[in-house]
């Protein structure tokens, strides 16, 4: 669906739904119109009787009962006219409430929908990178006469291995964007050093390829989080930061300790982030300029938008500051645990 096309259905929406609240608000407001006519119909009905509840002394004259009957009938008009009038005004009320609340009702709604069309939009986009590469390989060996040589069929299942990887890395990435938004929180006491030590497990190997040294000088300490996504956001850091440093680098995972809460710092002396593309990289699939060479660096732009969920989820206050050329340090808020 386009935006103009999501644009014209939610328009659409919108009247419908305005045109239901204002007939919900017009009901209620001619039901008590009717109700109260009713009622001050029936006082104005009332007869004038010498016995009567009310108290009157003297028989009314005809003159007099005449012109009670006057009064009343005018009264009961008037209270018709007001009513009218009233109706009339709430209508105009009615229209303006009714469409002011179907915005609000639908616009979060229509963000929602703008948002999933967006990200199927740049996960097909992605997935379609490797797609492609994957059938041009194959179509080659396809179209070749010649017979293929042992060395030229390893050499193209090695690169079909790689374009499969890829997607398998994509599928896991999208797949991981996806359960971030979707798990309950439930805090619990978890160990800060045993959390940075199982997400450096898996970017130990990728440090050593590029000579990077990694140190870590988490002080022991526990907090309030939830262990795998703490690991979760500590791993995209980490990768981060290897994968965006210079061989022979520097990653440092360090902790200050402010009253109750303590910090944790994931620094690199890497490539650094341009002052322009700060407000994006938390979001989906943003890539910075720099880092779009996939040649050099290879991502899709979903890992900061993992953890920028994940910490938003458990309260953690993800940010960055970085100098372009010097380097970036991430910094997340964990709340200490008394011991
Ligand atoms: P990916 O790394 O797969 O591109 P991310 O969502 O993890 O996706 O990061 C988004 C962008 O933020 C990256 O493309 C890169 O431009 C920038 N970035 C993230 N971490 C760093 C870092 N440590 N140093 C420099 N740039 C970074």
């Amino acid at each position: 669906m386009s935006t103009a096309q999501i644009r014209h259905y939610f328009h659409s929406r919108t009247g419908h739904l305005a045109l239901t609240y204002l007939a919900i608000i017009m009901a209620m407001t001619i039901i008590f119109s009717t109700v109260l006519f009713s009622l001050a119909s029936r006082q104005f009905d009332r007869p004038i009787e010498p016995h009567g509840t009310q108290r009157i002394i003297v028989a009314p004259s005809d003159d007099l009962l005449a012109l009670l009957n006057q009064r009343a009938a005018d009264a009961r008009a008037e209270l018709f006219l007001n009513l009218v009038v009233l109706n009339l005004a709430m209508l105009g009320f009615g229209l303006w409430l009714s469409t002011y609340l179907a915005g609000r009702t639908m616009e979060p709604i229509e963000k929602a929908m703008r948002e999933q069309i967006q990200f199927v939009s740049d996960a097909s986009h992605e997935l379609r990178t490797p797609l492609t590469a994957l059938s041009s390989l194959n179509e080659v060996v396809l179209r070749r006469t010649k017979k293929i040589s042992d060395a030229e069929a390893r050499e193209l299942a090695t690169q079909n291995m790689q374009e499969t990887n890829k997607l398998y890395m994509l599928t896991s990435s999208l797949l991981g964007l996806v359960n971030a938004d979707q798990q309950q929180v439930t805090l619990s006491p978890v160990d800060l050093q045993q959390a940075v030590s199982d997400a450096m497990e898996h970017i130990i190997s990728a440090a050593q390829e590029k000579s990077i040294e990694v140190e870590d000088t988490t002080p022991k300490a526990h907090v309030q989080s939830q262990s795998e996504r703490l690991m979760q956001v500590i791993k995209v850091l980490l990768e981060n930061a290897v994968k965006y440093s210079h061989p022979g680098g520097v990653v440092r995972v360090y902790a200050t300790v402010h009253g109750s809460v303590v910090v944790l710092h994931v620094a690199d002396t890497g490539v650094g982030i341009a002052e322009q593309d700060m407000p994006h990289i938390f979001s989906r699939f943003y890539r910075a300029d720099q880092s779009r060479n996939k040649e050099q660096h290879d991502g899709y732009g979903i890992g900061l938008a993992i953890a920028k969920s994940i910490s938003d989820q458990l309260g953690m206050n993800l940010r960055v500051k970085s100098k372009i050329g010097e380097g970036s340090v991430f910094s997340i808020d964990l709340p200490l645990v008394k011991e």
